[in-house]
């Protein structure tokens, strides 16, 4: 039996096709291995939007070869697309597949013969048309369901399109049947993925449905507690979703919206499809409905042509904003992309400091999220996470909570009250059996 081991850079959407991936190979009669156990076989899926990817891929691949010297190596994902040649020639090599062939590695590669020269299967990311189911199944408590791919933003910072193509989604018949098979295991969370996942619906190059129809259709899948979407384009993000989830039982109150800046000079610079009127209007939306949903926000600093006063009014906005924390991109340069080519490029040291002043606003946003809630209860779904004699989980609105270790409570999910706010940043929980007898 072929021993195969995967390595995963980037996104959630990359870690749930690694796991499908690795489904193929299983159902192959190989043997799924962990990095260390001298694998016959790496597949190591990349990233493009990771710092330093092309170090990153070296860095795997000479680790690989140090563990089985022998072994095929072959390399898939976004940075294989974009940089097929130049990642075919790091010494190690044996294969890079491209967006449209990731999935067909049994068929291209058959039976992992090394050749003498590496194999470059890439072709033009045109050519990737067809949606790929996947979900990830690394965890029991929760997956992440893969509902969309691709992207016709052409945001101007942004590779994705070039190394993920055009927006293409699964069907919601097809969604369904994935979320019933999940929901035949034991995993409690399904976490909804994809690259736009609000412009869900776009199958063979024509909209067939919408993504309000998919959560609508998700909310009755029996047998899974929670469903979460991960990121969603506040352009996409409808009166008709919010108003949903805020009734739904199993679409919990936790969003995740890409804002980029605060603001509207640089919005229009990045070819965002909105300005920060619509955004506030979203959040102000959401948290009329539901004054406990968590709010998070991606935000990049350093964009060309943000100057002092332009990152200020992205400062000023997200501090009055009512939101619940950030993730802060340092902007860096990426080829082929509309960005590289602006005026106005900010030098790196201040776009670090930017960066800090974001993130410290972030973990002020975080502990007062955290602190409005305090004395609240909640769901928490506990999972695997033990440290110091505490186990660890999230609420439906995203607070970490620590409570007393009790392996009865592993991937279960129990309501509790928020008491505090401990040392490490995560919410203590008044000791459940003090609060419910049973549940
Ligand atoms: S919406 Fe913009 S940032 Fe997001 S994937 Fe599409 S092009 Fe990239």
């Amino acid at each position: 039996m072929k021993k195969v081991a995967f390595y995963t850079l980037g996104c959630k959407l990359n870690f749930s096709e690694t796991s499908t991936i690795s489904r193929q190979f299983e159902d192959r009669g190989f043997q799924k291995v962990d990095f260390q156990e001298n694998p016959d076989i790496f597949i190591i899926n990349t990233c493009s939007v990771t710092e330093n990817a092309d170090k990153k891929c070296k860095k795997i691949v000479k680790e690989a070869k140090k563990i089985s010297p022998d072994s095929y190596v072959a390399i898939i994902g976004c940075y294989a697309q974009l940089k097929p040649r130049e990642i075919s020639e790091i010494k190690g090599v044996d294969a890079v597949l491209g967006a449209a062939e990731k999935f067909r590695l049994h068929e291209l590669l058959g039976d992992f013969a090394k050749e003498q020269e590496a194999k470059v299967l890439a072709s033009e990311i045109t050519e990737a048309k067809s949606f790929n189911n996947a979900y990830s199944i690394n965890d029991r408590t929760r997956t992440f369901l893969k509902v969309q791919d691709g992207c016709n933003y052409g945001c101007a910072f942004c590779t994705i399109p070039l190394a993920r193509g055009k927006s293409r989604s699964n069907t919601i018949a097809s969604v369904l049947e994935s979320a019933r098979e999940i929901a035949s295991t034991d995993v409690k969370e399904v976490v909804l993925t994809g690259v736009n996942i609000g412009d869900f619906g776009i199958v063979e190059g024509k909209r067939q449905e919408r993504f309000a129809d998919l959560v609508f259709a998700l909310d009755q899948v029996d047998g899974i507690d929670r469903f979460r979407i991960s990121s969603i384009e506040p352009n996409l993000l409808t009166n008709e979703i919010i108003e949903f989830v805020s009734r739904s039982e199993r679409f919990v109150p936790h969003f995740h919206i890409p804002l980029q800046s605060g603001s509207n000079t640089i919005l229009r610079k990045m070819g965002r499809r909105y300005l920060r009127e619509l955004y506030e209007d979203r959040v102000s939306k959401i948290k009329t409905l539901m004054p406990h949903a968590c709010i998070g926000v991606d935000v990049i600093v350093g964009f060309p042509g943000e100057t002092d006063e332009l990152f200020l009014e992205t400062y000023n906005f997200l501090n009055d904003l009512d939101i619940s924390y950030l993730h802060v991109f340092t902007y860096s340069e990426r080829a082929n992309t509309r960005a590289v080519e602006m005026d106005g490029v900010v030098p790196m040291k201040k776009r670090n400091e930017r960066s800090k002043m974001l993130r410290i606003l972030s973990e002020k946003k975080r502990r007062k999220f955290y602190e409005e809630n305090l004395g609240k209860t909640f769901t928490v779904l506990f999972e695997e996470d033990i440290d110091g004699g505490k186990m660890h989980g999230f609420t439906e609105n995203y607070i970490r909570v620590a409570a007393k270790y009790d392996p009865m409570l592993i991937n279960e999910t129990k309501q509790v009250t928020l008491d505090y706010i401990n040392d490490a940043g995560n919410v203590e929980v008044l000791e459940p059996e003090m609060v419910y007898e049973k549940y």
